[in-house]
Formats: structure tokens, sequence, C-alpha cells
């Protein structure tokens, strides 16, 4: 019997989350931290999907602002997220896991086109899911990516990776008396517009009473204590 209060989760890990210290890029080190914290969760039981984030290679906003056409510079965005999607199989693969990655634009030679029915088939057969290409439509992110496939794939809890423990009222590296919260509502986060998420995000988890819970993934242990019911951990949206 697993002993799992949270069974079937949405994971979210932007791109910068991947990078590690550096400023670009994919670091291994944390690809194989991520990787054994996510297959501990597996071994106890857990259906993880995934959704990744592109940041760390390009972002359609910022090759917007460079002069790029947004439509463009958002499609390379969502294709940098196949690149950490794939390097990311590979690091759960290397780890002893089943893993698919499914793109919600279509590049089948290298992934499965995104297919509901077929992605939760995936997770009752204890594979990890994840989810490419975000929405698969520019002017969106990844985070409202992650919203929607939570609420799509009926997960029980969507959590975002972050480097620190929670959600703060300023960002804690740049302010250092920011204090944090352990809980707020949907509303609160947008009403005071903490940067945790973007709205659109927000709006579709507090629709559809998708909890959210942000918790620092520097953390060893930290992601199953929460699977397990631990909610000291983390700041906890709902
Ligand atoms: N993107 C998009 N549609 C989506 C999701 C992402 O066009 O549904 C593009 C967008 O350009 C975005 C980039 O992909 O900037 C990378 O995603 P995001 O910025 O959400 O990544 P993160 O901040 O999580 O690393």
């Amino acid at each position: 019997m697993s002993d799992l209060r949270y069974k079937r989760i949405l994971l979210k890990l932007s791109g910068e989350a991947l990078m590690g210290d550096a400023e670009y890029g994919i670091s291994p080190d944390v690809m194989g931290r991520l990787a054994a914290q996510i297959g501990d969760l597996v071994e106890a039981g857990a259906q993880v999907a995934i959704v990744v984030g592109g940041g760390n290679i390009f972002r359609g906003a910022g090759l917007a602002g460079a002069g790029m056409d947004r439509v463009t510079g958002d499609h390379m965005g969502m294709l940098a997220t196949v690149i950490n999607a794939l390097a990311m199989q590979d690091a759960l693969e290397r780890h002893g896991q089943k893993c698919r990655v499914m793109s919600a634009v279509r590049i089948n030679q290298v992934c499965e086109d995104y297919i509901r029915r077929r992605a939760v088939r995936h997770l009752e057969k204890g594979r990890i899911v994840i989810f490419a290409s975000g929405t698969g439509n520019p002017f969106f992110t990844t985070d409202s990516a992650a919203a929607l496939r939570a609420v799509e794939i009926n997960a029980e809890l969507m959590l975002k990776a972050t480097k620190v423990d929670g959600i703060y009222d300023a960002d804690p590296a740049k302010v250092p008396d920011a204090s944090r919260f352990d809980r707020l509502s949907y509303d609160e986060v947008l009403d005071r517009r903490l940067a945790v998420m973007d709205q659109t995000a927000i709006v579709l988890c507090r629709d559809h009473n998708m909890p959210l819970c942000v918790y620092d993934m520097t953390q060893d242990g930290a992601l199953l204590k929460i699977l397990r019911g631990d909610q000291s951990l983390g700041t906890w949206v709902d």
C-alpha cells in the first residue's frame, strides 16, 4: 500500500531550474539530482507528469525585445522546451525510470505527440510523462501549460520547483528581509501580483481547484515529504 497523500502530480520545472548556477543551458548535476528525486516518487507509488520550461535557452518575449517576430520567437521557445524535455528524459532513463516525452507541437520523430488519453495510460503504467512545447500556442507560457495539463490529467497537486523555499512578498535574493508565506489563496496571489506563476496559470488553478505547492528543489527529499502530506514545506496556494 502506498503511503502517499498525493498520488498523481504535475511538476513544473522551469528552464532556469535546469540551469543550476550557470547562465545558460542545462546542468548535468542538477538533472541527475532531479532524476533521483523524481525516481524516489515513482518508487513510492506516485504517478509523475512534468512540464518543462525553456527559458534557459530561448524566451519568445526576449527574442521579440531584440527585434524578432514574436510568434517566431515563441516557436523557438517551444522548441527549447523539447530540448530540455529530451535531456530530462535521458537523465530519468539513466536512473532506471521509464519515461515518455509528449509534445504539443508535432515533432514525432523525436518524441510522441501529446494525446491526453495516451498520457494518462503512460502514467497508469508507471511511466513518467514529460510534456514539451507548452500549450503549443504562441503568447502562452509553460506555467500556463503546467496548470492546463495538471487539470487535464486530473492531477491531485501541482508543484513548482524553485531555488527558494516558497513564495515571498519580494525576491529574497534581492530583498534580504522579504517575508515568506506558508499559505495563500489564489486570489491573494493574483491581487498581490506575487511573482510565482503568471496570472493565467493561477486563474486556471483557481477555477479548477488545483492546489499548488511552491517548494525548494535544492532540498533532497522535500518532494517525497510533500507527497506524503507534509504541508510545512513550501508555500501552498489553495
Ligand atoms: N512558449 C509558448 N507557448 C507556450 C509555452 C511556451 O510560446 O504554451 C514559449 C515562449 O516563448 C516562452 C518559451 O516558450 O518564453 C519558454 O517557456 P517559458 O518562458 O514558460 O519557460 P520557463 O520560464 O519556465 O523556463
